[in-house]
Protein backbone atom coordinates (compact mmCIF):
# COMPACT_ATOMS: atom_id res chain seq x y z
CA UNK A 1 0.00 0.00 0.00
CA UNK A 2 1.47 3.32 -0.99
CA UNK A 3 -1.08 5.95 0.91
CA UNK A 4 -3.67 4.27 2.99
CA UNK A 5 -1.59 3.64 6.04
CA UNK A 6 -1.79 6.29 7.36
CA UNK A 7 -5.74 7.41 6.52
CA UNK A 8 -6.21 3.79 7.83
CA UNK A 9 -4.57 4.84 11.04
CA UNK A 10 -6.19 8.08 11.75
CA UNK A 11 -10.00 6.06 11.09
CA UNK A 12 -8.95 3.77 13.88
CA UNK A 13 -8.55 6.76 16.08
CA UNK A 14 -11.45 8.35 15.10
CA UNK A 15 -13.25 4.32 15.84
CA UNK A 16 -11.56 4.10 19.15
CA UNK A 17 -12.48 7.77 20.29
CA UNK A 18 -13.66 6.90 23.49
CA UNK A 19 -10.24 5.94 24.56
CA UNK A 20 -8.59 9.17 23.91
CA UNK A 21 -7.41 10.75 26.78
CA UNK A 22 -9.13 13.84 28.21
CA UNK A 23 -6.55 16.10 28.59
CA UNK A 24 -5.76 15.31 24.70
CA UNK A 25 -7.33 17.20 21.52
CA UNK A 26 -9.25 15.11 19.25
CA UNK A 27 -6.73 16.64 16.39
CA UNK A 28 -3.94 15.09 18.07
CA UNK A 29 -5.66 11.82 18.76
CA UNK A 30 -6.58 11.70 15.28
CA UNK A 31 -3.30 12.77 13.77
CA UNK A 32 -0.92 10.21 16.33
CA UNK A 33 -3.20 7.49 14.64
CA UNK A 34 -2.34 8.26 11.23
CA UNK A 35 1.70 8.29 12.52
CA UNK A 36 0.81 5.15 14.14
CA UNK A 37 -0.37 3.82 10.82
CA UNK A 38 2.29 4.77 8.81
CA UNK A 39 4.78 4.27 11.37
CA UNK A 40 5.87 0.37 10.29
CA UNK A 41 7.33 2.11 6.96
CA UNK A 42 10.31 4.00 8.85
CA UNK A 43 12.07 0.06 8.09
CA UNK A 44 12.65 2.35 4.67
CA UNK A 45 14.90 4.29 6.10
CA UNK A 46 17.14 1.14 6.97
CA UNK A 47 15.81 -0.15 3.68
CA UNK A 48 17.65 2.40 1.23
CA UNK A 49 20.56 3.91 3.53
CA UNK A 50 21.81 0.60 5.45
CA UNK A 51 21.17 -2.71 3.62
CA UNK A 52 21.20 -0.55 -0.11
CA UNK A 53 17.91 -2.23 -1.04
CA UNK A 54 19.09 -5.36 -0.44
CA UNK A 55 16.08 -6.66 0.85
CA UNK A 56 12.68 -6.81 0.90
CA UNK A 57 11.66 -4.10 3.80
CA UNK A 58 8.87 -6.53 4.41
CA UNK A 59 11.19 -8.39 5.92
CA UNK A 60 12.42 -6.38 8.09
CA UNK A 61 10.54 -6.79 12.17
CA UNK A 62 8.69 -3.86 11.65
CA UNK A 63 6.70 -5.78 9.23
CA UNK A 64 6.34 -8.50 11.16
CA UNK A 65 2.40 -8.98 12.19
CA UNK A 66 3.45 -10.91 15.85
CA UNK A 67 5.49 -7.94 16.97
CA UNK A 68 2.03 -5.56 16.49
CA UNK A 69 -0.20 -8.38 17.84
CA UNK A 70 1.67 -8.51 20.96
CA UNK A 71 2.10 -4.57 21.27
CA UNK A 72 -1.58 -4.72 21.22
CA UNK A 73 -1.97 -7.08 23.28
CA UNK A 74 0.04 -5.97 26.50
CA UNK A 75 -1.07 -2.61 25.40
CA UNK A 76 -4.79 -3.90 25.83
CA UNK A 77 -4.07 -5.56 29.02
CA UNK A 78 -2.12 -2.41 30.20
CA UNK A 79 -5.23 -0.70 29.62
CA UNK A 80 -7.51 -2.62 31.30
CA UNK A 81 -5.40 -2.01 34.35
CA UNK A 82 -4.45 1.66 34.19
CA UNK A 83 -6.35 4.00 32.33
CA UNK A 84 -3.74 6.18 31.46
CA UNK A 85 -2.96 8.79 28.30
CA UNK A 86 -0.08 5.75 27.73
CA UNK A 87 -1.73 2.95 27.84
CA UNK A 88 -4.57 4.58 25.00
CA UNK A 89 -1.64 5.17 22.88
CA UNK A 90 -0.33 1.95 23.23
CA UNK A 91 -3.32 0.15 21.70
CA UNK A 92 -3.60 2.78 19.31
CA UNK A 93 0.00 2.11 18.08
CA UNK A 94 -0.52 -1.46 18.41
CA UNK A 95 -4.18 -1.43 16.05
CA UNK A 96 -2.53 1.42 13.56
CA UNK A 97 0.05 -1.44 13.49
CA UNK A 98 -1.48 -4.24 12.88
CA UNK A 99 -3.68 -2.38 10.49
CA UNK A 100 -0.72 -1.41 8.65
CA UNK A 101 -0.04 -5.33 8.38
CA UNK A 102 -3.64 -6.08 6.73
CA UNK A 103 -3.44 -3.77 4.46
CA UNK A 104 -0.02 -4.24 3.31
CA UNK A 105 -0.97 -8.26 2.59
CA UNK A 106 -3.63 -6.98 0.00
CA UNK A 107 -1.01 -6.56 -2.46
CA UNK A 108 2.27 -6.40 -0.56
CA UNK A 109 4.47 -8.99 0.78
CA UNK A 110 3.81 -10.32 4.91
CA UNK A 111 5.58 -13.08 6.62
CA UNK A 112 2.76 -13.79 8.56
CA UNK A 113 4.61 -16.63 10.25
CA UNK A 114 7.82 -15.16 11.01
CA UNK A 115 10.34 -15.98 12.73
CA UNK A 116 8.89 -18.99 12.23
CA UNK A 117 8.86 -19.03 8.68
CA UNK A 118 10.38 -16.85 6.14
CA UNK A 119 7.56 -17.10 3.51
CA UNK A 120 5.78 -14.18 1.98
CA UNK A 121 1.43 -13.92 1.45
CA UNK A 122 0.56 -11.57 -0.23
CA UNK A 123 -4.05 -11.51 -1.23
CA UNK A 124 -3.14 -10.24 -4.57
CA UNK A 125 -0.37 -10.17 -6.84
CA UNK A 126 0.51 -6.81 -8.94
CA UNK A 127 2.56 -7.73 -11.94
CA UNK A 128 5.43 -5.49 -12.86
CA UNK A 129 4.66 -3.86 -16.12
CA UNK A 130 5.51 -0.06 -15.42
CA UNK A 131 8.41 2.24 -14.20
CA UNK A 132 8.96 3.55 -12.02
CA UNK A 133 7.19 0.78 -9.78
CA UNK A 134 4.63 2.47 -7.88
CA UNK A 135 2.69 2.59 -11.40
CA UNK A 136 2.03 -0.78 -10.58
CA UNK A 137 0.12 0.09 -7.65
CA UNK A 138 -1.68 3.12 -8.66
CA UNK A 139 -2.54 1.41 -11.75
CA UNK A 140 -3.95 -1.56 -10.09
CA UNK A 141 -7.33 -1.81 -8.82
CA UNK A 142 -6.38 -2.18 -5.29
CA UNK A 143 -5.48 1.92 -5.46
CA UNK A 144 -9.35 2.18 -5.67
CA UNK A 145 -9.28 0.84 -2.06
CA UNK A 146 -6.44 3.34 -1.14
CA UNK A 147 -8.45 6.30 -2.37
CA UNK A 148 -11.62 5.21 -0.43
CA UNK A 149 -9.36 4.55 2.46
CA UNK A 150 -8.07 8.33 2.28
CA UNK A 151 -11.39 10.02 1.22
CA UNK A 152 -13.41 8.43 4.16
CA UNK A 153 -10.28 9.44 6.66
CA UNK A 154 -11.14 12.93 5.01
CA UNK A 155 -14.66 13.11 5.81
CA UNK A 156 -14.17 12.02 9.16
CA UNK A 157 -12.26 14.64 9.75
CA UNK A 158 -14.44 17.31 8.67
CA UNK A 159 -17.44 15.61 10.27
CA UNK A 160 -15.32 15.86 13.65
CA UNK A 161 -14.58 19.56 13.05
CA UNK A 162 -18.22 19.68 12.49
CA UNK A 163 -19.23 17.76 15.16
CA UNK A 164 -16.79 20.04 17.51
CA UNK A 165 -18.11 24.03 16.34
ZN1 LIG B 1 4.52 -1.21 4.98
Amino acid sequence: MLIAHAPTGLLLAALFIRMKPATVSWQRWYLSGAVFGALPDVDMLWFYWVDKRQFHHHVYVTHWPIVWLLVSMVAGAAWGVWRKPWTAYAVLLGLAGMSHMVLDSVVGDIGWLKPWHDELYAMFVVTNRYSPWQLNFILHWSFALELALLAAAVWQWRRQTHKNK
